[in-house]
């Protein structure tokens, strides 16, 4: 019977994975073209996500100063997506290590607020606007670890088995007729306890 605890983290380690790949495509993807998904969300706020050139760009845009100056949002449209048939590197910032290899975390403000007519309206600088950005790999590399742990535990527990059950932990041959050494791959078996 196996533990609701493992079976959880089974669970969990299979999204990951699927996660993982999804994003080693959308790094592929983003070697030779750039895809931007945004949308307005009619209450002072746009979202807006960029893959381009094996980085993510996540801008976050607020212009709720606009509501205490009574002017309303910019009104609300659904996710869009823009592709273009090119690659860009979005290095913001200049001259640290972590900007120079795709990471870069900034605040800006004020910065021009979006106009009812979806353009910027320069007129009224009173937006606040965030920036994140990183490698894909990392984001890949991120959701890689608990499928990496769930393999390592599972060798383990395979390697529990097979020496409670008198085999070799390697290979898995029966152990009770040999001494010393496993016939079939040669581990050493005299350090396994009994
Ligand atoms: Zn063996």
């Amino acid at each position: 019977m196996v533990s609701v605890p493992r079976r959880l983290f089974t669970v969990v380690s299979a999204i990951s994975l699927l996660l993982c790949m999804g994003w080693l495509l959308l790094w592929m993807m983003s070697i030779h073209r750039s895809d931007q998904f945004d949308t307005y969300d009619g209450s002072y706020h746009y979202h807006c996500l960029i893959s381009s050139a094996g980085q993510l760009l996540i801008i976050y845009h607020d212009d709720s100063a606009l509501q205490t100056m009574r002017t309303p949002s910019h009104p609300s449209t659904p996710w869009q997506h823009s592709s273009f048939p090119y690659a860009q590197h979005f290095l913001m910032g200049t001259g640290n290590w972590l900007n120079q290899h795709g990471f870069a975390f900034e605040w800006h403000e004020p910065v021009p607020v979006f106009a009812g007519n979806g353009f910027r309206s320069f007129s009224a600088p009173v937006g606040r606007e965030t920036l994140l950005q990183f490698p894909d790999w990392v984001a890949a590399l991120f959701f890689a670890v608990l499928p990496a742990g769930w393999l390592v535990a599972k060798r383990r527990r395979l390697k529990r088995r097979r020496i409670a059950e008198n085999q070799c932990p390697t290979c898995g041959y029966d152990l009770r007729a040999s001494k010393n050494r496993c016939p079939e791959c040669g581990t050493p078996t005299a350090s396994i306890p009994p």
